[in-house]
């Protein structure tokens, strides 16, 4: 689960990491009485979007000359200015793909005087299994064009989750960095505050970017973009409120409420398997067989009528479906059982689709004999090979 900049700022805050003062908005003139609160002289206006590269971004409706979704202002008018063109209006950046989102919140910060602009992130290292800091000097705006082109300039250090986070940790950011005396101090400061609040929320990924040295010498965490471990939010229902499902993709959303696994993927091939580990061979097999999966769906080792049928309908809620193909082993659940939901399910959203379904496990023939005798244009697949095969040419077959 991602979270806005604003709420990730909030949080960071509470475990000492310096974050400039700051309000979000909802209407513009939220946004102006927000300006009022802070010093001034400089605001810094942000479109709050799940999605990085704001500063970048181009509104689709202001046309191409029009400013990014970062903005900075004088005064009171430019604020307002600022938050007029943003709100409601739809931000294409490099992260949210072409149709882009929409602007619904902002938030209006103490802007600063930078100096310089650091990177400094921390996610789980997959092959250490440790939380790593990620460092460099060459912040901004383009860190992905650093990682390509410059690698060498990005640090790279997993911590030992035996000792936590030490006092070295602290001084390798801070080298990585290249600061010393006082600097180098607030650096193994954030760095440990970054540090706390990564395994106190059990995120995923806490991302500053930039870290800013301002003009009078202090550090500041200017952006941030943290996420957290989907399978660890049940500990954190303080967390869970700050889930924006606005901001999430309508079909996954729809699917975490039956706790199905889904992820909205490019290709024409609809799949329903139960357990990760078969929903990817099915993938792969029909990306064998010449198509492309239009998703990911895992329904789970228990799967109702309900859960059935809720997949189905979701599978069938994205126009780039063409076939689907069911995939599923009876092992808890019995084949007839999930027969019975595929029958009742198919029957209910008015398939219009070529379905392939591949049974096996306990009481397949049952199961098979209930889809056979439904009266619905439902093809049985003995194997995963045979499955594909036949969804690929029932699909080649309409056109
Ligand atoms: P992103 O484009 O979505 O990553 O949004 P950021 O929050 O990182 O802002 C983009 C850029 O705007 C930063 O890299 C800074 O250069 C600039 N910026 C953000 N906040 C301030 C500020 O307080 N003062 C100044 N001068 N520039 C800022
Ligand atoms: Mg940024």
């Amino acid at each position: 689960m991602n979270i806005h900049e604003y709420q990730a700022k909030e949080l960071l805050a509470k475990f000492g990491a310096p974050v400039p003062a700051g309000f979000a908005a909802f209407s513009v003139d939220e946004a102006v009485a927000a300006a009022g609160k802070l010093p001034g002289p400089l605001y810094v206006v942000k479109a709050q979007i799940h999605a990085g590269g704001r500063g970048k971004g181009k509104f689709k409706e202001l046309g191409p000359d029009a400013k990014g979704g970062v903005r900075l202002a004088k005064s009171a008018d430019e604020v307002r200015a600022a938050a007029t063109d943003m709100l409601g209006n739809t931000l294409v950046t490099i992260q949210t793909g072409a149709a882009g989102k929409q602007v619904n919140r902002l938030y209006i910060t103490d802007g600063a005087d930078i100096a310089s602009e650091f990177y400094l992130a921390l996610l789980v290292d997959r092959g250490t299994g440790r939380v790593a800091f990620v460092v460099s000097t060459e912040g901004g705006m383009d860190i992905e064009e650093v990682a390509h082109s410059t690698p060498e300039k990005i640090h790279t250090f997993a911590v030992d989750p035996a000792t936590g986070f030490m006092p070295h940790h602290g001084r390798s950011v801070a080298a990585a960095l290249n600061l010393t005396g006082d600097l180098a101090k607030q650096a193994a400061q954030v760095a440990g505050a970054l540090y706390a609040a990564f395994l106190g929320t059990d995120a995923a990924q806490i991302e500053i970017n930039p870290l800013a040295l301002t003009a009078d010498n202090q550090l500041l965490v200017l952006d941030a973009k943290v996420g957290f471990d989907g399978n660890a939010l049940f500990r954190h229902k303080d967390l869970m409120e700050l889930r924006d499902e606005t901001e999430e993709d309508p079909a996954e959303l729809e699917a975490s409420k039956y706790d199905l696994a889904y992820i909205k993927l490019d290709g024409d091939i609809g799949c329903m398997v139960n357990g990760a580990g078969l929903a990817m061979a099915t993938m792969d097999i029909i990306k064998l067989n010449g198509m492309f999966p239009a998703n990911f769906l895992d329904v789970g080792g228990g799967a109702t009528k309900e859960k059935v049928t809720a997949a189905f309908k979701i599978i069938l809620s994205d126009p780039a479906v063409k076939g689907i193909l069911v995939n599923i082993f009876g092992g808890i659940m019995r084949c007839d059982i999930i027969a019975d939901g595929i029958v009742a399910a198919a029957k209910e959203v008015n398939l219009s689709v070529p379905l392939v379904v591949r049974l096996e496990g306990t009481n397949v023939q049952q199961g098979k004999d209930i889809l056979a005798a439904s009266g619905l244009p439902i093809v049985s697949a003995d194997d995963l090979g045979d499955a594909a095969q036949k969804i690929v040419a029932q699909v080649k077959a309409v056109g």
